[in-house]
This record gives structure tokens, C-alpha cells and sequence, in this order.
């Protein structure tokens, strides 16, 4: 694998892996009487501690995806047993900062000739810059700060999100208006001179 893109990967899999958790989560709680019998039950539910002792660990040196690691990690436990809200591709690709934003597309998928951000001045656009800063997002903006607060850190966002529905729900509504292409349109080449 490409180093460039081992900072990510933490990121990008503590989405995943919690989102499967979450299902597991809500199959433990909801058991079928035709698939689970209380053993089973006991079992999954050890494996699932296990495997959340392990992640902790992993996510208290992370090798990078910090912004990601570090906003979920201290409520990983409440987002694994949240009763609420889902992961949309959008909603991951803000939380992970991987996907159509200027500093990922042109530094790890290199995609685009520069960082900078297709909405306003801002030299490098990444999902943060989205989230506090762009100009084109404004007005869903104070819908989101009405619902979350004015910290707009990922930390602070996460943790409203875990705590409450209507928090994730505005977050994750944010992020499909904060809609961009996830491919861009093509970037003006510069001019071939002979
Ligand atoms: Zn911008």
C-alpha cells in the first residue's frame, strides 16, 4: 500500500467497524427466539466487549487519522450503544475528512492539482473547512450550530450526535446539503505550451 495513504486508514476503518458494531449491538439487544439462544447471546456479547477493548487500545496510540480517532475515541463506547442514527457515505466522508475535498483529492487521491477549495479563497479544503468555515455552507450552518452548539469541532460534533437523534439527524442532513460531486467536475488544466 501507498504510505500517503496509511494516515487514513485508522479513520476510515473505526467508521466501518463501528457501524457493524452498532448492528451487532442491536441484534444483542433484539434477539430472535429462532437464532438466538441465551448462550449465544453471552458469547457475542463477550466477542463484542473483546473486540471493543482491542479497538480501544488500537485508538490510543493511533498511527494517524487523528481528527477521526480522536473525536470518536472518547465516546466509542456510547456510539457503539447508541439506539440512534445512522452512516450515510456522506456522513463518513465528513467524520473520516476522506472523499471530495480539496486536501484529500489532490494529496492522497491525487486527483486535483491543488488543495484549495472550489466554494471560496480558502487555500486547503478539507471536511473541517466544510464543517466550521465555507462560505457556501452558511445558511445550513446555523441550522446545524441551532441543533449542535457553536463548537463545530469534530469532537464537539460527535458527541452531540452520540447524545442525541435530532443532533445526528441535522448533522447528517448538513453533510447531504453541504452536498459536493463526489467526482468533480474536471479541473482547468493549465495550458500546454510547446
Ligand atoms: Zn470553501
Amino acid at each position: 500500500m501507498d504510505d500517503c495513504r496509511m494516515p487514513y486508514l485508522d479513520a476510515d476503518i473505526l467508521c466501518v467497524v463501528a457501524s457493524w458494531m452498532f448492528v451487532l449491538m442491536r441484534m444483542i439487544r433484539q434477539p430472535s427466539p429462532h437464532t438466538l439462544h441465551k448462550e449465544e447471546e453471552e458469547r457475542k456479547f463477550h466477542a463484542l466487549q473483546s473486540m471493543t477493548e482491542k479497538w480501544k487500545e488500537r485508538l490510543a496510540e493511533p498511527t494517524a487519522g487523528l481528527r477521526t480517532v480522536e473525536a470518536v475515541r472518547p465516546v466509542l463506547e456510547d456510539w457503539m450503544d447508541r439506539r440512534h442514527g445512522s452512516l450515510t457515505f456522506r456522513l463518513v466522508q465528513v467524520l473520516s475528512g476522506q472523499g471530495c475535498f480539496g486536501k484529500y483529492l489532490c494529496r492522497i487521491a491525487g486527483r486535483e492539482p491543488t488543495t484549495r477549495c472550489h466554494h471560496c479563497s480558502c487555500d486547503v479544503d478539507t471536511a473541517q473547512h466544510t464543517l466550521e468555515e465555507c462560505p457556501a455552507w452558511a445558511r445550513q450552518r446555523r441550522v446545524l450550530i441551532a441543533a449542535v452548539g457553536p463548537d463545530l469541532s469534530l469532537s464537539a460534533v460527535v458527541k452531540a450526535m452520540v447524545e442525541s437523534d435530532r443532533s445526528w439527524k441535522v448533522v447528517k442532513s448538513f453533510c447531504g446539503e453541504g452536498e459536493r460531486e463526489i467526482l468533480r467536475p474536471p479541473y482547468p488544466q493549465p495550458e500546454i505550451r510547446a
